[in-house]
């Protein structure tokens, strides 16, 4: 790895061909890195095998190089990646931040709704704990991550509490996401203990990749803003396994003709690969970039001064 101090990446699920939504997401963490003179590195999550299409990853390659830009490392598999993800695993279940959980999605509906929890439309479920304290005769399905407490390690390796850390207390994480400001979320309230490894036996996107961006020495996280809710999770992980905090910028996500996150369901077409700078321009647009160029390359060139510009005004 290149001894730089800015090291971005884009991380695309390969469930289908890059579309307008999509491109925005790469463009801008892909400006992010040049616009800092960093690394830019692209990551292909391929680990919710159910969701993949076979040779979605090469096509996505092949759109981000017909729109000029090419990773700076050859592209990482997170299909490839298991070890990592079990060691980590590992190293939560020692340190008591990780539970087997026998609850299937039926048992926690139950639980919640004797609870009394309220629950938002559309809200996701907030795991209420139940095997916390141990299995209760039930199968072990999934993993899942401790939420109220963060262990730090002593010399000898023991857990200590952070007592002086005042988000132990409040069980609030607080960050500052570039482009939005002060951001915070109480995790054990808002989400619960969320799962690591899934019933299915597959590993969960929050632990993967905050293993790989760490194992990749990201640094800075752009990407849409649909994936803000995730960062919380990813903060109170990276201080779990002592990885490094990175910066966030999201952006603003592009919506379908319905309102909602532009995707396949919604009309989302997969990008022209013979008119890239059209692409490109529809994605800046999006940024508020718009240059004038007759190349993906120069229209990425300009494109960089005007990130640059946008990024230090903010
Ligand atoms: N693989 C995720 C997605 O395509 C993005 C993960 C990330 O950028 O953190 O939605």
């Amino acid at each position: 790895m290149a001894a730089t101090s800015y090291t971005g990446r884009f991380a695309p699920s390969p469930t289908g061909p890059l579309h307008a939504g999509s491109l925005v997401a790469a463009l801008a963490s892909w400006l992010d890195a040049k616009a800092n003179d960093g690394q830019w590195l692209v990551r292909i999550e391929d680990i919710d095998t159910p969701r993949c299409v076979p040779g979605a990853d090469q096509v996505i390659l092949q759109q981000l190089a017909a729109c000029g830009m090419q990773p700076d490392e050859p592209p990482v598999y997170q299909s490839q990646r298991s070890s990592l993800y079990q060691s980590a695993l590992g190293q939560l279940i020692t340190q008591s931040q990780a539970y087997p959980c026998g609850c299937s999605r039926q048992d926690i509906e139950q639980a919640i709704a004797v609870s009394g929890q309220q629950r938002e439309r559309h809200a996701e479920l907030v795991y209420p704990g139940t095997c916390r304290g141990g299995l209760h005769g039930k199968k072990a399905r999934s993993w899942r991550f401790l939420s109220t407490f963060q262990p730090s390690h002593g010399p000898s390796g023991q857990q200590v509490r952070r007592r002086a850390d005042p988000e132990l207390i409040a069980h609030e994480i607080h960050w500052v996401d570039r482009l939005s400001g002060q951001q915070h979320q109480n995790v054990s309230r808002e989400v619960g203990d969320f799962v690591l490894k899934r019933a299915d036996g597959l590993w969960a996107y929050q632990l993967a990749v905050v293993v790989d961006d760490a194992a990749q020495g990201v640094t800075h996280i752009v990407r849409g803003a649909d994936l803000a809710d995730n960062t919380a999770r990813q903060i109170l992980l990276q201080r779990a396994l002592g990885l490094p905090q990175v910066q966030y910028l999201h952006t603003p996500v592009v919506l379908g003709a319905d309102g909602d996150k532009l995707s396949k369901q919604n009309g989302a077409q997969a990008l022209d690969l013979q008119d890239p700078l059209e692409a490109l321009a529809q994605a800046g647009q999006h940024l508020g970039i718009t240059c004038f160029a007759s190349n993906p390359a120069d229209w990425l060139q300009q494109a960089v001064a005007q990130w640059m510009l946008r990024v230090r005004a903010l």
